[in-house]
């Protein structure tokens, strides 16, 4: 699934397109059929179009400084490449061979990582393209009707120059309008829903299956005990109506536990979350704006009890440091709950491995554009 695009096409076919339905529809089409109000409107959302995919092709997501120090309760997670720590929700990209702050995926139609600090670039961008592009289609489908509707009248009537145009361009449009719409609902449900950028969706699905497969708790208490240097007395339960379930853990305990029962510690709400991704509303439109927060710590729910529960655990729950000094990583140690038969089984068939594992999209986590060698 990992593919490579090199920069030169990555941008050079989303520029082509973008130039071939600005400017095309607007000298074959639009000049004749729209009012040059509706013209002004075209061409000031073209220009803010480009104006949002050059600074989400420059602008940097932001890295750590070397000097980063995670706080008590977070993982240590040492990037062997850049030799630093990785903040929460960190990750180290294959392509631009750096940690970046809460890396989403590396875009190749940008040749840049969509990360904290160019999060609401991206975000516009895709915005103005579906606006833009979604304008452009629909003018481009009134001609087509016009064309449909005059299909009796003698073939010279008609500009056999302005029909290939509209037979080409139609289609270039909703190839553009339905890939870069079905983009941008991802993007803006997962940030609305759950705070949880593409890659954390990625790790969620995964736990998911962990849990189903009913080995997960074991793990996340072990994890418990080495973070915090005691044992996990409580967990709360979500799943049916909420309560604290003791650690004596029954049989009956265990068969509750459930994915439920695993928060997400970002999810702040649909506005709060959405703000923190996109920044103030106010700022929404204009071409500069940034997120909020600094992309090193990020603030965490109300259901994150400190050092209490299950909850305080930080993300991802199954992981564990991969300290300066630690060859431990996250798959040797969620895998040490298996034996041997059992670990080949899983990742052959239930793919449980982390660096192995992919959803139902068939996305491993080297689609996103992290590097495998640097996360392990
Ligand atoms: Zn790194
Ligand atoms: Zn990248």
């Amino acid at each position: 699934m990992a593919y490579q695009l090199s920069p030169f096409y990555g941008i050079g076919i989303p520029v082509a397109i973008i130039a071939t339905l600005g400017y095309a529809s607007h000298y074959f089409f639009f000049i004749e059929d729209l009012s040059i109000e509706k013209q002004v409107v075209f061409q000031l959302s073209l220009t803010m179009l480009w104006a949002s995919y050059i600074i989400a092709i420059y602008k940097k997501p932001g890295s750590p400084p070397s000097d980063f120090e995670p706080r008590r309760g977070q993982w240590r997670k040492w990037c062997k490449k850049c030799n630093c720590y990785k903040p929460e929700r960190a990750h180290h990209c294959k392509t631009c061979g750096v940690c970046v702050l809460k890396m989403d995926h590396h875009c190749p139609w940008t040749a840049n990582c969509v990360g904290h600090y160019n999060m609401p670039h991206f975000l516009r961008f895709l915005l103005w393209v579906v606006w833009t592009n979604g304008f452009c289609l629909y003018y481009l489908l009134k001609r087509d009707k016009s064309y449909w509707d005059d299909r009796h009248l003698p073939s010279y009537l008609i500009s056999k120059t302005s029909l290939t145009m509209a037979i080409v361009l139609t289609p270039l449009a909703i190839l553009v309008e339905v890939s870069v719409g079905v983009l941008a609902i991802r993007c803006f449900y997962h940030i609305l829903s759950s705070g949880m950028t593409q890659i954390e969706c990625w790790e969620y699905e995964r736990l998911e299956e962990q849990c189903e497969n009913g080995k997960l708790y074991p793990i996340l208490r072990d994890n418990y005990r080495k973070l915090f240097g005691k044992d996990l007395k409580s967990y709360t339960s979500w799943s049916m109506t909420p309560q604290v379930l003791r650690d004596s853990m029954d049989e009956s305990d265990y068969a509750q536990f459930g994915i439920d029962d695993i928060i997400f510690p970002y999810d702040l709400g649909p506005w709060s979350n959405l703000i923190h991704a996109f920044g103030h509303p106010y700022k929404w439109i204009l071409p500069f704006a940034g997120p909020i927060g600094d992309g090193l710590t990020f603030p965490v729910n109300e259901y994150v009890e400190p050092e209490d529960d299950l909850s305080s655990m930080p993300w991802p729950p199954d992981g564990w440091h991969q300290d300066k000094d630690s060859d431990a990583t996250i798959d040797q140690q969620s895998d040490q709950f298996f034996d041997e038969n059992e670990r080949v089984i899983r990742r052959r068939k239930t793919g449980a491995v982390r660096s192995q594992w992919e959803n139902r999209y068939g996305e491993s986590l080297a689609d996103f554009g992290v590097d495998m060698d640097s996360e392990l």
